[in-house]
């Protein structure tokens, strides 16, 4: 990571790269118990939000990132009721999950408070759905509540963790999917943000794998653009329990009762489709 006075540049070791935005000034900097916050104002992308040096979300691109990490597995499941978020600070894809009228209750289970309360004054568009009464915000470790959850009583876990390092280590490894295996009902989904397919298909291949080997029924990988992440192009992963992943509620995902920038039904069945590299690699 480097600065000049004007850009703010995030270099991404491991793919050899680096992204930068204009920024016009620092907003915030903290150093919370678990990592470094920094808020910046940026010439054309709004405020961007950066965790221990990695960027996090730009107010113009953060949409693509929070429709795909919701819309895909709450339009999947037939009826997603309780819905678990694990991470998510910034509180986008609690927003989105809030907008499918079905859902009774989504949990918010960030680990560091300060990140959802910075969010709330530099990012208050994505926190506008805090306060509804559907929404509950724990501010706790993803990985002890998933190991305490009651088992079959959710319906989607979303992971919307930082990178597999410092406390989102143990978001990516069997024992912490053999807990959301056992917490999800029956046709339960798991969707988890799973890295830039370009450069991170090993732990694509190995994140699937996991989650086969503790008896997921199926995983399919959603690859979508996010300029913001390294290499500009990001992905999720989906496993449900006791069910496939081949169809959605495509008729309800084409009359859905509110407005999405990026998600759509026909965006959701390209997503499906991988490009010849992935499907390769990945034994689709
Ligand atoms: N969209 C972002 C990305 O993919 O880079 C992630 C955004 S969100 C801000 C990620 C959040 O995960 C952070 O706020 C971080 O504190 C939280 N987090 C990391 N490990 C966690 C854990 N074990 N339990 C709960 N939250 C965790």
């Amino acid at each position: 990571m480097s600065s000049s006075p004007s850009w703010y540049t995030e270099e991404v070791g491991y793919s050899g790269s680096a992204i930068g935005f204009r920024v016009k000034k620092k907003l915030h900097e903290e150093q919370s118990r678990f990592q470094k916050i920094e808020i910046y104002e940026t010439t054309d992308w709004g405020n961007l939000m950066v965790l221990d040096g990695c960027i996090m979300l730009t107010s113009r691109d953060n949409f693509l990132y929070h429709e795909m990490m919701s819309h895909p597995a709450l339009f999947t499941h037939s009826n997603p009721k309780r819905v678990v978020i694990i991470g998510g600070g910034d509180c986008g894809t609690l927003r989105e999950v809030l907008r499918h009228r079905e859902v009774e209750q989504a949990v918010q289970v960030e680990i560091d408070e300060r990140v959802t309360r910075v969010a709330e004054q530099y990012f208050p568009e994505l926190c506008e759905a805090n306060g509804d009464a559907r929404a509950q915000l724990l501010f706790d470790d993803g990985i002890a509540y998933m190991k305490n959850a009651a088992p079959e009583s959710i319906d989607v876990i979303i992971v919307d963790s930082t990178d597999p390092v410092g406390p989102a280590e143990g978001l990516f490894n069997e024992a912490f999917y053999q807990t959301c295996f056992k917490a999800l009902r029956q046709g339960g989904i798991l969707v988890q943000q799973s890295e830039p397919p370009l450069t991170q298909l090993p732990l694509i291949k190995s994140m699937r794998q996991l989650m086969r080997q503790v008896g997921f029924a199926a995983v399919r990988t959603l690859p979508f653009p996010q300029p913001a992440y390294p290499t500009g192009w990001w992905s999720c992963t989906m496993a449900r329990k006791g069910a496939d992943l081949s169809g959605f509620r495509e008729r309800g995902a084409h009359s859905k009762s509110f407005a999405t920038q990026y998600y759509s039904a026909d965006i959701h069945k390209a997503a499906l489709v991988l490009p010849e590299f992935m499907r390769e690699a990945l034994g689709e």
